[in-house]
C-alpha cells in the first residue's frame, strides 16, 4: 500500500508535509491516472503515524501496521461510489457519523473521497456542512478526475490543489518500469493513447488498449480502401469500450479541422493514423467535417451518460458520416 511516491509528486509531497497550518478540507484534482489518490492516501498515512520520520510515514507504528496491514484503522474513511456510479447521501451520513467521533489511535481523523465529481447533488449538499466546519479534528481530501462539474460551494470549501503531471520522458520511465515487457515504441503508442498519464497507460494496457489500437486503425485503413463495410467494422470492433472509439474519433475529427484550417502536417496527431487523416482531410469540406463533429459529441455524451444505445447501429451510422465525409468534395 505504501509505495513510493511516484517521482513527479515530490514537490507536492515536500509543499504539503512541510506546510505547518493545515486545512481541513483539500481538494486535489487533475488528470484521470496521474497518481492522485495514490498521493492522498499516503498523505492520510502521514497524518496518522504516530512518529513519521524525515517527513514520512515511520512504517512501524501501530497506526502504519494497521494501514499497511488489514487495512481496518479505526480513524480514515474512504468514500467512493458503491452500488451505482454515484456516491449517495446515506453515504454521507455514515461520513458524518465517522467525523463525529474522536480519534482512536492517531492524531487526527481523515476522510478521503474519490471521485468528488460522483456525488449527487442531495449528498454533495449533505456534505457541505462537514466541509465548512469539521468536527473531531477531522481532515478530508477530495480527489477529482473532472473539477469542472464540481458545485461551486463544494470547491469554495476546499484548498484547492492542482497535482503535476510527469513531463513525458519520466512519464515513459516510469511506465517503462511497471511494464518491462514493452518496446520502447509500444510505451510510447501507450503513452500518446492516455495523454501522458502513466497509472491511466497502465490500466489502458491491462484492457488491451493496444491491440484495440490497431485493429481500429487497420479497420479505418481498410474501410478507405473499400476492403470492409461498416457492419463487419462494427461488429469486429465488439469488444473494444464505445467510450474509448467515441475519444479517439473526436481527435481524429478534431485533427483533420486543425489540419485543414493550418495545413500544417505537424498537426496530424499520432503516427499510426497521420495518412489516413491527411487524406481524409484533403477529401472533405470543414463544414461536414464539423457536422460529424458535432454528432459525435452528442453521442458521445449518451455513451457517458450510459444510455442505453444499440451500439452496433451507433457505430454504423458514425462510419457511414465518416466514408460520407470523401464524398461531400
Ligand atoms: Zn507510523
Amino acid at each position: 500500500m505504501l509505495d513510493k511516491l511516484l517521482p513527479w509528486q515530490q514537490m507536492l509531497w515536500q509543499q504539503m508535509v512541510s506546510n505547518k497550518k493545515l486545512a481541513h478540507a483539500y481538494l486535489f484534482y487533475g488528470k484521470k491516472g496521474i497518481g492522485k489518490y495514490l498521493f492522498a492516501e499516503r498523505l492520510a498515512h502521514y497524518w496518522l503515524c504516530l512518529s513519521p520520520v524525515h517527513e514520512q510515514p515511520c512504517g512501524q507504528c501501530k497506526s502504519c501496521h494497521l494501514l499497511l496491514g488489514s487495512g481496518a484503522h479505526p480513524d480514515i474513511f474512504h468514500l467512493m461510489p458503491e452500488d451505482s456510479e454515484f456516491i449517495k447521501v446515506n453515504q454521507i451520513r455514515a461520513l458524518i457519523d465517522f467525523i463525529n467521533q474522536t480519534p482512536q489511535i492517531s492524531p487526527c481523523k481523515v476522510v478521503l473521497l474519490e471521485p468528488a465529481e460522483a456525488l449527487n447533488l442531495n449528498a454533495a449538499n449533505a456534505l457541505l456542512k462537514s466541509l465548512e466546519e469539521p468536527a473531531g479534528n477531522s481532515r478530508l481530501i477530495l480527489v477529482s478526475h473532472q473539477i469542472g462539474q464540481l458545485l461551486p460551494t463544494i470547491k469554495s470549501r476546499c484548498i484547492q490543489q492542482l497535482c503535476p503531471l510527469p513531463k513525458q520522458e519520466n512519464a515513459l520511465l516510469w511506465m517503462g518500469e511497471a511494464l518491462p515487457d514493452l518496446t520502447k515504441e509500444q510505451l510510447s503508442q501507450l503513452s500518446m493513447l492516455a495523454g501522458n498519464a502513466p497509472l491511466y497507460a497502465v490500466e489502458l494496457h491491462q484492457q488491451g488498449i493496444l491491440a484495440q489500437r490497431e485493429l481500429v486503425v487497420a479497420d479505418m485503413k481498410k474501410l478507405l480502401k473499400q476492403q470492409v463495410v461498416v457492419s463487419q467494422v462494427a461488429e469486429a470492433w465488439n469488444a473494444i469500450p464505445l467510450l474509448v472509439i467515441f475519444d479517439w474519433f473526436c481527435q481524429w475529427i478534431h485533427t483533420i479541422l486543425c489540419f485543414q484550417v493550418t495545413g500544417d502536417k505537424n498537426t496530424l496527431g499520432a503516427e499510426d493514423m497521420q495518412k489516413v487523416l491527411g487524406y481524409v482531410a484533403d477529401k472533405s469540406t470543414p463544414e461536414n467535417v464539423r457536422q460529424l463533429q458535432n454528432k459525435l459529441l452528442q453521442e458521445r455524451q449518451k455513451v457517458l451518460a450510459k444510455a442505453n444505445l444499440n451500439r452496433v447501429l451507433l457505430l454504423e451510422s458514425v462510419l457511414i458520416d465518416w466514408i460520407n465525409l470523401l464524398q461531400a468534395r
